[in-house]
């Protein structure tokens, strides 16, 4: 009997052992941002996340010359693989959802606005409208899987690739028996099941005045993607204006919907981080709107005065700070 017992003991300590093994930890520079992951496995496991994210990056970046987009972005047309077929298709059914407030074929403004390099300043009247001239996912034409673009437009994965790259890489884990793993892309945050200490996920929200503080925070214990769109992350200043990066395709300039920031809280990352995009473009109302009538998603917004409102889902996660809830 003193046996088994310490049979019993001993597996229940190796158990524990096991689940309470400290993460592998790795820190990369990847799409133009720098991203942490721990996962709770073993090297080889963060080793596999880590080349997954490399190559995602190298396969979706527009800058990248060898990339299926940058063929479809200087021939027109091109043959796509899965990955940049099925970020494709996300992009155009998010911009649908959002009636063009989230715009993948937003890159000739983008290139209007310097971004894309590091002279950005405020384009021309011409150059603004020849640009907006070329926006609009109407122009995508699809058959299997070869997608045309007429016009000379252009595609830009910038406001879509990290979520859905934080996505492969949790699934990917998952398939090689990872249960868990916290994995941080730029604003992009993604967890993979839940601490093996039984201690909550803690997720800061950045304060916009403040980015390097957090302004509240989020407690769960599951997987979940959490992604945050916010005109203090890029930016330039022209005459005491600022103008940032997240552009409003109607307009052709930066979104100015009154909001400093929206975090979008989702199962899966590209729709989190499609429609953390969106809903910054579309401005409280209009997002609260698409929220009581979609299923996928919860959201905080802080606005350009310092209100926190949460929908109810997301506030039944928020710690920390004073909002007010968004009913259904
Ligand atoms: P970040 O990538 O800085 O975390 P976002 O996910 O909001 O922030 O993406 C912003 C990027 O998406 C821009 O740098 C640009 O490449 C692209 N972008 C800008 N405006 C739009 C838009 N309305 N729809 C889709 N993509 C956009
Ligand atoms: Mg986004």
């Amino acid at each position: 009997m003193k046996k088994i017992c310490a049979l019993v003991l001993l597996i229940a300590l190796l158990l524990c052992g096991c689940a309470e093994r400290a993460p592998v930890e790795r820190e990369i520079f990847a799409m133009d941002t720098l991203m942490t992951l721990r996962v709770w496995g073993d090297e080889e496991d963060a080793s596999a996340a880590v080349a997954e994210i490399n190559r995602l990056d190298a396969l979706l970046s527009v800058t990248e010359e060898s990339s299926a987009v940058s063929m479809l972005n200087r021939d027109g047309a091109a043959t796509l693989d899965e990955d940049t077929l099925l970020l494709l298709q996300t992009a155009v059914e998010i911009s649908r959802r959002t009636d063009g407030a989230f715009d993948p074929t937003v890159y000739p403004l983008v290139e209007a606005w310097g971004f894309t390099t590091d002279e950005r300043h405020v384009p021309s009247q011409d150059d603004m409208e020849a640009a907006l001239a070329l926006v609009g996912v109407g122009q995508l034409r699809f058959d299997g899987n070869t997608v045309a673009l007429s016009n000379h437009g252009t595609l830009d994965f910038g406001g879509i690739a990290k979520g859905y790259t934080a996505q492969k890489v949790a699934e990917l884990l998952q398939s090689r028996g990872v249960v868990t793993a916290f994995l941080s892309l730029g604003g992009n945050v993604q967890t993979l099941g839940s601490k093996p200490d039984g201690a909550p996920w803690l997720v800061g929200i950045a304060d916009p005045e403040n980015p390097s503080q957090a302004i509240g925070c989020f407690r769960f214990y599951d997987s979940l993607a959490l992604v945050t769109s916010g005109g203090y992350q890029r930016y330039f200043e022209d005459g005491g204006v600022r103008y940032h990066h997240i552009l409003d395709p109607n307009t052709g300039y930066p979104a100015d919907s009154g909001l400093a920031s929206v975090t979008v809280l989702a199962r899966d990352g590209a729709t989190a981080d499609g429609l953390s995009t969106a809903l910054f473009v579309m401005g409280m109302e209009k997002a609260t709107a698409l929220w009581r009538e979609s299923e996928d998603f919860e959201a905080v917004f802080i606005t350009e005065d310092g209100g926190i409102f949460a929908t109810d889902g997301a506030a039944s996660l928020l710690t920390e700070c004073a909002f007010t809830v968004i009913e259904r």
